[in-house]
């Protein structure tokens, strides 16, 4: 593959994510009838990967499922998932293969450079017949679903475009960066949650990310990429669970707590499902 700057190998990490979250569907992992939409060639992962892609998957579903079906709080809720790729989870909402509560409300706003959005919104056009959608070349928006197109290093214009999309600063919002804020520099991940504390009333947010405890699995993973003609200059991974927490304490966020993945992974509900598949 040809990789015109940073940026595009940035870019590249959703076909990676979508090629894996796809092998999982196809092996009965996790179920997801809208990720084939977004995938030309179609790869089997290794088990080792199937099993991190169904926990990332089932980790990520559980909290998006507890937040709207939270109804202390309010009907009417936000999602905001930021470098969204082609994740689907609003289409699992919308489809009721993720159930919730059909008295919560919501809208679902994706973010993510606009040539990812672009490609997004071209195949979502192409494969539900959603007539009543706006469409202009990289952005899409609905009552319920913005699909937003820009750079997270400029967030100010990111924000701006939120509000035009009918973003409420005042309605409960779930955050979401799955495998996204560890591309960007610890200042542009800072404003990010700095503008959420300071703008966003109720506010929760859902980050998944590599840690690094010591720098060999950043240094494995730029080797890994370089061995495919990949050259990325750095990720920006936080050493500890603690050093997560810590991100959100300082802020004075009312709570902060971290898992890894393994602990997911040992979880007597997760083995259930885990001992299910071959491969
Ligand atoms: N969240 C999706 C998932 O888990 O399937 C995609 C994850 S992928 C590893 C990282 C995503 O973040 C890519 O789609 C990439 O384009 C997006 N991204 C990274 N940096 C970004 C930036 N500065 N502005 C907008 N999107 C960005």
């Amino acid at each position: 593959e040809y990789w015109e700057n940073e940026d595009d190998v940035v870019r590249g990490t959703n076909d990676d994510a979508t090629i894996s979250r796809m092998s999982a569907a196809s092996l009965g992992y996790i179920e997801d009838p809208f990720v084939h939409f977004f995938v030309k060639r179609p790869v089997q992962r290794p088990p080792i990967i199937n099993r991190g892609s169904y926990l990332r998957v089932m980790a990520l579903t559980d909290i998006v499922q507890q937040f709207l079906q939270c109804s202390d709080i309010s009907h009417k809720k936000q999602i905001v998932s930021l470098g969204a790729g082609f994740d689907t989870r609003y289409f699992l909402l919308k489809a009721g293969i993720i159930p919730v509560d059909s008295k919560t409300q919501f809208k679902y706003f994706e973010i993510d450079f606009p040539e990812m959005t672009a490609k997004k919104a071209f195949t979502i056009k192409r494969q539900n017949k959603l007539a009543s959608m706006l469409i202009n070349p990289v952005e899409l928006s609905s009552s319920d679903y913005a699909l937003i197109g820009g750079d997270l290093r400029e967030w100010s214009k990111i924000a701006e475009r939120l509000t035009h999309h009918g973003f409420q600063a005042d309605l409960p919002t779930l955050f979401i960066s799955e495998c996204v804020l560890i591309y960007l520099a610890p200042e542009e991940s800072q404003s990010i949650l700095d503008w959420i504390t300071a703008n966003v009333q109720n506010a929760m947010f859902l980050l998944y990310e590599q840690i690094l405890p010591d720098d060999t699995f950043g240094q494995v993973m730029l080797r890994n990429l370089k061995s495919r003609n990949i050259e990325l200059k750095g990720i920006h991974a936080y050493p500890t669970l603690e050093a997560q927490i810590q991100r959100f304490k300082q802020l004075n966020w009312g709570g902060a707590l971290a898992v890894d993945i393994n602990t997911l992974h040992d979880r007597p509900s997760a083995q259930n499902e885990i001992k299910r598949y071959a491969c």
